[in-house]
């Protein structure tokens, strides 16, 4: 069977100007990065579209395809006669070389041109991470002069909150030291996350436009002065050099699938500290030229899909009109019991336990009353008889609409009973979106609504640590931000180990986090890592490239 590389490199590319004309860009509108991929020269007008949200049930090792189904979904409604343009997140390096391989989905469902999507793209994470990093580099300079911020008084070294970040899984750097050596001080402990955890990433992410982002930028908590008053990025004067950094970044970029559909791919913050999906002005981009935009949330949807909702769509004011949740027989059977080496067998009873995760999904998904279509990713060795009980299940036990997608083996035409019931279902216009609690909800009380309504949870325990950060971000106004839970994606739980649907527990909350700039207060669900290590075996150690450039290994 063709890897994905190879399936990609097969595909005949279109000019990407002939792309854009197809969903109505003129050439003024773009900016070409070379032949194929551009950035967006304008500021999309209004919205035209209907918003097709993809989510999936809790991710597992046995992969669940939402990317692809994004993809393919997209395709399918092109297929069919409808239009659609995709939006998705950009591949961040760490997965690449790491455990995860390249994010540009999979088989015949793939944004091209996927090597150079996967690595360097159009430079985005390259100006996050130039942008971080500068605004670091002004707050060790600022330490370092001893300059006074705009409270009047210096920095305290002793509370800077702004790490330095790189688009690498780099364990190593979790921890340094920096100042060291004569001349360079102050000394102090510091450390990297990864480009995907930065807050500005998530700013980007949610920024309206040029304005926006720089009351973003300036918002953003780097500490404290000398009295402890909190300091800003604003308060330091870095906002201007940072914008400047970033003006090309925020501009969405286009790319086309396999099949010649528009995607924009652009952004990528991480999904537990951050809200995990696409930029805004992308989202709004693909809702701009066409019927409908197809779009992905990251992880399950008790994470990506809540924060899509309450973070991304709360602050934007987008709104979902159908949500496709994607799931596989081989997750499902995992979910429910089944060791990983024997998920290629039938296992009904597990695959019937399973199916209790895919319910408490669509119940959740409901609860922001988004109608749902549930998304079958056809692999290789699943069965008519697993088939056919999953279908059974949705359809008649639960009165959701479930279709078999094969466009991962077959392209657009293996999704297309699944696009026709996402646009009969978005044509309806049965949603009646709300968030799951208001503004002005404490921010205590906003964690205990989402453990208990979308964990399932008994309640929630504060660390004191997290009681008093919770209270002093109050204080100091920021009481009516969403909350943004990190936590693992692999169960309903704080613990990765506990599978199914578990119940009765109890959410601990270790630690609070001001994210200002992005806005909203990140809470520690257990062990969160903002700097993921390799692997014993990372998926770098099988690249190459062949004597005619091209690169092999990068799936
Ligand atoms: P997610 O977005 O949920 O993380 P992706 O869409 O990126 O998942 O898919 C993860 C991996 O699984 C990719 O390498 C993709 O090629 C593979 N994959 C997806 N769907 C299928 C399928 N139906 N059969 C086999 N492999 C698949
Ligand atoms: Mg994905």
């Amino acid at each position: 069977m063709a890897s994905d590389i190879e399936i990609a490199r097969a595909a005949k590319l279109r000019p990407i100007a002939d792309v854009a004309a197809g969903i109505g860009l003129a050439p003024a509108d773009l900016d070409p990065y070379g032949h194929h991929i551009a950035k967006l020269a304008t500021t999309s007008g209004a919205a035209r579209g209907k918003l097709i949200l993809v989510t999936a049930i809790n991710p597992t090792p046995a992969g669940e395809g939402k990317t692809t189904t994004t993809i393919g979904l997209g395709d399918a409604l092109n297929h069919i006669g409808r239009s659609a343009v995709i939006a998705l997140r950009e591949p961040s390096l760490g997965p690449v070389f790491g455990r995860k391989g390249g994010a540009t989905g999979g088989g015949q469902s793939q944004v091209l041109p996927m090597d150079r999507i996967n690595l360097h793209f159009t430079g985005d994470f390259h100006a996050i991470t130039a942008a971080h990093n500068l605004l670091a580099a002004l707050i060790d300079n600022a330490l370092h002069f001893r300059l006074p911020t705009a409270t009047g008084l210096p920095l305290d070294a002793r509370h800077i909150q702004w790490r330095r970040v790189m688009d690498m899984n780099d364990r190593a750097l979790r921890q340094i030291a920096v100042g060291m050596g004569p001349g360079n001080a102050p000394a102090r402990e510091a450390g990297f996350d990864i480009t995907v955890a930065s807050e500005v990433m998530a700013i980007l992410c949610l920024a309206d436009d040029f304005d926006d982002l720089r009351l973003r930028l300036a918002r953003i908590r780097i500490g404290r002065d000398e009295a402890g008053t909190p300091v800003t990025a604003g308060d330091i004067g870095a906002t201007g050099a940072m914008m400047a950094l970033l003006i090309d970044a925020i501009r969405p970029n286009l790319v086309q699938t396999i099949a010649g559909s528009a995607a924009f791919v652009h952004g990528g913050p991480f999904a537990n500290i951050a809200h995990g999906c696409n930029s805004v002005v992308a989202t709004r981009a693909a809702l701009a030229h066409a019927d409908f935009a197809v779009t992905e949330a990251g992880f399950g949807a008790d994470l990506g899909a809540e924060k899509f909702c309450d973070i991304k769509c709360r602050s934007s004011g987008l709104r979902p009109a159908v949500a496709v949740l994607v799931a596989t027989v081989r997750a499902l059977k995992y979910h429910g019991g089944a060791p990983l080496a024997t998920l290629a067998a039938e296992h009904p009873a597990a695959l019937d336990a399973g199916l209790a995760s895919l319910t408490r999904h669509i119940e959740n998904l409901r609860l922001f009353g988004i109608p749902v279509v549930v998304a079958i990713n056809e692999f290789s060795s699943d069965t008519a008889a697993e088939h056919a009980a999953v279908l059974s299940h949705c359809r008649e036990t639960l009165g959701v609409a479930a279709h078999i997608c094969r466009h991962w083996s077959q392209g657009a035409a293996g999704a297309a009973d699944l696009a026709h019931s996402v646009a009969a279902l978005a044509d309806a216009d049965t949603a009646d979106f709300c968030l799951l609690y208001p503004d002005a909800m404490p921010l205590a009380d906003k964690l205990r609504t989402v453990a208990q309504q979308i964990y399932r949870a008994a309640d929630i325990s504060l660390s004191p640590a997290a009681a008093r950060q919770l209270r002093q971000f109050t204080d100091q106004g920021f009481g009516g931000l969403p909350v943004c839970i990190a936590k693992t994606p692999y169960s309903f739980t704080a613990d990765e180990h506990v599978k199914g649907t578990a119940t009765g527990f109890i959410l601990p909350i270790r630690e609070a986090r001001l994210s200002a700039g992005a806005g909203f207060v990140v809470a520690l669900a257990g062990d969160i890592n903002t700097m993921p290590g390799l692997p014993r075996v990372p998926a770098a150690l099988g690249m190459d490239v062949d004597a005619e450039g091209n690169i092999t290994g990068l799936d």
